[in-house]
């Protein structure tokens, strides 16, 4: 797909009002179906099963029309038909790398590289020793990552995973300035180099780090910062192994921006429909990658988003944390409640040990009912409840119809948060 048409660059278009951004995906959504439908037969094979032409998709909105590739239609679509089930849209001769992940999936190198937060600028790299502990064995994560890193001056020591010994070692010896892995791994690496003796602020150089692909990462970059006077960059970075980055976060720290080489789309699981804003729906996403062209990609990962611009200065609409997967959520009287939610609004009350909803159907209207554990007795059950109620709502958008106090030992240690007890 060639254009010599005007390009903005992707901060230009970051930072234009919605609706012209709208109309630049648009135009170029439309000439990238046509490219991929002639060129991916597995995309041609989607759209006439379908019935939709590449000329009706005239908008983002259109997209609906063509239902959601998972991972699961890929790995049937490369045992059929491999390598890559038929959406490989270049002959394979052209690709650099061709990865395989758990799965097995075969991932064809993409033409765009691993998106960097947006601190980290060339000026910012200068004489920076950035330890990569992501693999770069098969799947495409480190040497995404490392390619990145290169292409703006840093110096990459290429670690990839295990053998956390010869990791402190290398991290002292070199005095690594910058990591790139997982927030767990960051956290064993530092405590491993503490068992061995060593005063992690005081004997290492490390300064920053961009730790990502964890749940709950928070409490770790937390510690990191406020123990050992690390910076965390890029706030959260959202990606998959099949579609690359597909949002990060800001300086501001207020939700990953979504990229803008992509369509992405929040679908409500249950309607196949788009969500609004605030409302939980799985991110499904099309990226604009000729190579590979995953038309409307379900990640599986439930989150919401924002519309409102940012303070940072870009109007691009931004992903607030993934909730999980959208296998786990529930459906409760038209909103999707995940157990990431639920924990969140019951982790402000440290006078709460356990707790469980369980959502039943009583005369045909959903009722959310919360049982609660107490770990402390004396707590005011009335001011609990009124609290409970708000912050429960304001986290998961919908409210629990009562609470109940059970007595210690009711909910089993290992209970399911969130259980449906509804049969239709
Ligand atoms: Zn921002």
């Amino acid at each position: 797909m060639t254009t010599d048409k005007f390009e903005p660059s992707s901060d230009t278009l970051a930072r234009m009002t919605v609706a012209e951004r709208q109309k630049y995906l648009d135009a170029k959504l439309r000439s990238f179906v046509d490219y991929a439908y002639k060129n991916a037969p597995a995309v041609k094979e989607r759209f006439d099963k379908a019935g939709v032409k590449p000329a009706d998709v005239k908008s983002a909105d259109d997209l609906e029309k063509v239902s959601i590739l998972r991972k699961d239609d890929l790995i049937e679509l490369q045992k059929k038909n491999p390598p890559f089930g038929g959406y490989l849209a270049v002959p394979i001769s052209k690709l650099e790398r061709v990865y395989q992940s758990p799965g097995p999936i075969y991932d064809p190198e993409r033409m765009k590289a691993f998106a960097l937060p947006p601190e980290m600028t060339p000026d910012f790299s200068k004489g920076q020793i950035v330890m990569n502990t992501w693999s770069y064995h098969l799947v495409p994560a480190g040497l995404m990552i490392d390619k990145a890193l290169r292409s703006i001056g840093c110096t990459v020591v290429p670690a990839g995973t295990g053998n956390t010994d010869n990791q402190v070692q290398i991290m002292h010896d070199l005095k690594v300035s910058g990591f790139y892995g997982t927030p767990s791994f960051l956290k064993i690496i530092i405590d491993k180099a503490e068992a061995m003796g060593y005063d992690f602020r005081k004997d290492f150089n490390l300064k920053w780090a961009v730790v990502m692909g964890e749940m709950g990462g928070d409490v770790l970059r937390k510690l990191f910062t406020e123990k050992y006077g690390i910076s965390c960059l890029g706030g959260d970075t959202y990606g998959t192994a099949d579609l690359g980055t597909v949002a990060v976060g800001c300086e501001k720290r207020s939700g990953m921006h979504f990229a803008i080489d992509a369509i992405i789309e929040l679908i409500d699981p249950a309607t196949g429909k788009r969500v609004g804003a605030g409302e939980v729906g799985e991110v499904v996403v099309t990226p604009f990658e000729e190579v590979y062209p995953l038309i409307r990609f379900g990640t599986g990962d439930l989150s919401s988003y924002v519309s409102d611009p940012c303070e940072c200065g870009r109007t691009t609409y931004r992903l607030t944390k993934i909730l999980g997967r959208s296998g786990d959520a529930v459906r409760v009287r038209g909103m999707f409640v995940h157990p990431r939610q639920s924990d969140e609004a019951i982790a402000k009350y440290p006078a709460i040990s356990r707790y469980q909803l369980v959502v039943t159907r009583p005369e045909n209207r959903d009722e959310m009912i919360l049982y609660v554990e107490l770990a402390d007795e004396k707590v005011d059950e009335e001011k609990l409840k009124a609290d409970l109620d708000n912050d429960f709502r304001s986290v998961c958008k919908v409210r629990f119809d009562r609470m109940e106090l059970v007595s210690k030992g009711t909910i089993a240690k290992d209970a399911k948060p969130i259980v449906d007890k509804r049969s239709y």
